[in-house]
């Protein structure tokens, strides 16, 4: 077994995101300095010792940034696979590049998951207008029309109330190849946020609840309104997909709950934003538990200990910073961000309330 990584080393960030930013403050705290990597503008950039603000096709910006640190990790799961072979020639990346293969593209998701024995809403691949009508004719309506790559909140997604929508929702992708998907009528959607250590000991959080806005995340919610049993199918099928990809950090699995079964709607290679009531509801929250795996450290508690709702703040949401400010048990996490458009995630607060188990 493999020495943590010793005090005053560098984590290596790809991605200068509110994700990116928390990491940073995780890393800190464990007594590390973190590096981000990011193209545009970095909310990361205010805590993390050090910015390298270059493309993902900088080859030579690339191999500096990974030469100056000790181990590669990421908050996002869309990176460049060229940016990839250039970092991974230099430094380790963790969570590992099958990981990164597998959750970009929707298509191959499905598949490995499937392969897995796991449950997922009913698909077939689309790459143009004739697929479509054979993908409408197996799958049928509702259904999701949605790229195969990069997709987040909702973008990249057309919504088929009935076949005749086939062409409108085709001519959305512009061209961009797309998985058809079966709409899932489900009852709950939660998330398990689960962390896999270098030596390969699985843990999970509590499961959320989680509520979408817009295909938005809006809130989670802990403890979800799930029986026991499911809570711990949900912690095993998330075990066994970390297991599988031999991971090495914090995961967010996304989950429809239904009558008959636990579907599995998405994997994120990285740490969650249905993961943020941790900060507040656990001793070691999941950016701790990351910043831990990466750096070769014995995974944290993440028991729960309180209740809380996560509530993310998006765009004008951020105008009532002053009136949650007043509140008793709420925890405001802001991201520092100077413009407030539509849809972007500006902040969220955590309610803390004591457990109730
Ligand atoms: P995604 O970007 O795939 O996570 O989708 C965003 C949100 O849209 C999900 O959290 C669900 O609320 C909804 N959604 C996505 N796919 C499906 C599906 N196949 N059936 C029902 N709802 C879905």
């Amino acid at each position: 077994m493999s020495e943590p990584l010793a005090p005053g080393s560098v984590i290596g960030i790809l991605g200068g995101g509110q994700l990116g930013r928390m990491l940073s403050v995780a890393a800190a705290r464990l007594g590390y300095r973190a590096h981000i990597f990011e193209p545009g503008a970095a909310p990361a950039g205010d805590v993390a010792a050090r910015v390298t603000q270059a493309g993902y096709d900088d080859e030579a910006a690339l191999r500096a940034f990974a030469e100056s640190v000790d181990v590669i990790t990421y908050e996002f799961e869309n990176i460049p696979t060229a940016a990839l072979d250039v970092l991974e020639a230099v430094r380790p990346i963790r969570p590992g590049r099958e990981a990164l293969r597998v959750s970009q593209d929707r298509l191959t998701e499905k598949e490995f998951l499937r392969g897995l024995g796991l449950e997922t809403a009913p698909f077939a691949a689309v790459a143009s207008e004739a697929e479509m009508a054979e993908a409408v004719a197996a799958i049928g309506a509702p259904s999701i029309l949605k790229t195969r790559r990069l997709g987040y909140d909702g973008k990249g997604q057309a919504r088929l109330k009935a076949a005749e929508d086939a062409p409108t929702a085709w001519a959305a992708m512009e061209g961009a190849e797309a998985v058809l998907e079966g709409f899932v009528d489900f009852s709950l959607e939660v998330s398990v946020i689960a962390a896999r250590g270098l030596t390969g000991e699985v843990v999970c959080f509590d499961l959320g609840e989680n509520l979408h806005k817009s295909g938005i995340l809006a809130t989670t919610t802990v403890p979800a309104k799930l029986p026991p049993r499911l809570a711990v199918d949900a912690s095993l099928m998330a075990g066994k997909i970390l297991n599988a990809l031999d991971y090495v950090g914090v995961m967010g699995v996304e989950l429809f709950v239904t009558p008959g079964a636990l579907i599995v709607n998405e994997i994120a290679p990285r740490v969650h934003n249905s993961g943020h009531w941790t900060q507040n509801g656990c001793t070691v929250d999941q950016f701790e538990q990351h910043i831990r795996a990466v750096a070769g450290w014995p995974l944290g508690d993440g028991k729960r200990h309180s209740d809380v709702e996560m509530e993310n703040l998006i765009g004008d949401d951020i105008l009532r910073v002053p009136e949650i400010a007043r509140e008793a048990h709420a925890a405001l996490h802001l991201y520092g961000k100077a413009e407030a458009r539509a849809g972007r995630k500006m902040g969220h607060v955590n309610r803390v309330k004591p457990v109730t188990r």
